[in-house]
């Protein structure tokens, strides 16, 4: 069997070195905001290279957190407009209107599966505070284009950069290149935790002491409240092993990058649709390697019975969720096509060479 992400597998590569620091953090007698997260929180922001990072309790709260600093530092009010792509995981989404901010969708470009940006300036409206966007599969969605739509419209940019830890766009990393970034360690995302964790990165002083602050019961001085905060920690054993992790993290996305120009280059099938690799092949770190074509299902079920687990991403479009019924009238035709379309297949820094091998082969054969 041809798991779509041996997680086991992936986390026994650094076995010794998470064992020390699992025993290290138990036997210490401190659990929460100690040394392990303030460590891991230095070396994220050096990796990145921004001037903060902040640690959560997941990528959602990440997200979640920097809206709601910037409502508390008065630059957003309910019922402000925040752009977002259409495609996006649900979470994006969840994390502005869960602010009483208002989610606007854009739809992707159908190559890249990241935000069309020639059709965000049409949404702009006077309640518009920010620009969402989302590296989707790992793919950074950057340009000088965007940036100038945000600039001459007083936008921020938010980056959701769950999928593309470690991607580069003009010598920066994906998490620098906005305003704000959130981050997902959930298990299976590129640096994954052993459980639930997360992280914010800014250069903006002010929203870094503003979202410690919230995530914190809102208080920036032991019993004294500032905000009414929420408590949103990233605790000590995650960021003991995040810590690990991060030393590894270019030498595994490089393997991703290695499997994605194989599939992209050995997979022929007029069928199937192959993502794209970007110029500049660091812009991609594939989270996922999504292919499309118009057999979905039957595909999906040709690859099981070769016993190739595969998973889609994602089924349901958030305008046709039950969750948002007052969207579900909207059309959003890209998006619908992608999501009946897409297919992601096995792609970890632990696939073997004849597991590559095969997963091709099945494709070819398909
Ligand atoms: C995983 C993910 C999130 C949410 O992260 P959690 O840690 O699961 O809360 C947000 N956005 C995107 C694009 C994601 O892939």
């Amino acid at each position: 069997m041809i798991k779509f992400l041996d997680l086991q597998k992936i986390n026994l590569q650094h076995q010794a070195e998470i064992e020390a620091q699992l025993l290290g953090v138990f036997r210490s007698g401190w659990y929460l905001l100690g040394e392990k997260l303030k460590n891991f929180e230095n070396n994220l922001s050096s990796y990145i290279g921004s001037s903060h990072a902040i640690g959560v309790a997941n990528g959602l709260d990440a997200l979640r957190l920097i809206l709601r600093a910037y409502i508390e530092m008065g630059l957003m009010s309910e019922g402000d407009e925040v752009i977002v792509p259409s495609n996006t995981y649900i979470a994006s989404i969840l994390a502005i209107s869960d602010n009483g901010l208002v989610p606007v969708l854009v739809e992707p470009d159908i190559d890249s599966y990241n935000i069309d940006v020639s059709k965000i300036e049409e949404k702009i409206s006077s309640k518009t505070k920010a620009i969402l966007i989302v590296h989707l599969y790992g793919r950074i969605i950057f340009s000088d284009q965007l940036q100038k739509i945000a600039k001459e419209n007083n936008l921020k940019i938010i980056e959701d950069n769950a999928q593309a830890i470690g991607a580069i766009w003009n010598n920066k990393k994906s998490g620098n290149l906005g305003d704000a970034a959130g981050f997902s360690f959930y298990p299976g995302k590129n640096l994954g935790a052993l459980g639930d964790a997360g992280a914010v990165t800014t250069n903006d002083d002010q929203l870094a002491a503003t979202i410690r602050a919230l995530a914190n019961y809102g208080s920036n001085q032991k019993y004294v409240n500032i905000y009414k905060g929420l408590n949103s920690r990233l605790d000590e054993i995650q960021a003991a092993i995040l810590d690990v992790k991060l030393k590894y993290i270019d030498s595994e996305n490089k393997k991703r990058i290695e499997i994605a120009k194989r599939y992209v280059s050995e997979i022929k099938n007029p069928k199937i649709i192959l993502p794209e690799i970007p110029e500049n092949e660091n812009e991609h770190v594939w989270h996922l390697f999504v292919i499309r074509t118009e057999n979905r299902n039957e595909l999906q079920d040709y690859l099981a019975e070769k016993n190739i687990q595969t998973l889609i991403h994602y089924p349901i479009p958030p305008h046709q969720q039950k969750a948002y019924k007052e969207w579900n009238n909207l059309s959003f035709p890209i998006s619908e096509k992608i999501h009946n379309e897409v297919l992601s297949l096995p792609i970890s820094p632990v696939l073997e060479e004849e597991e590559i091998q095969a997963v091709i082969e099945a494709l070819n054969n398909f």
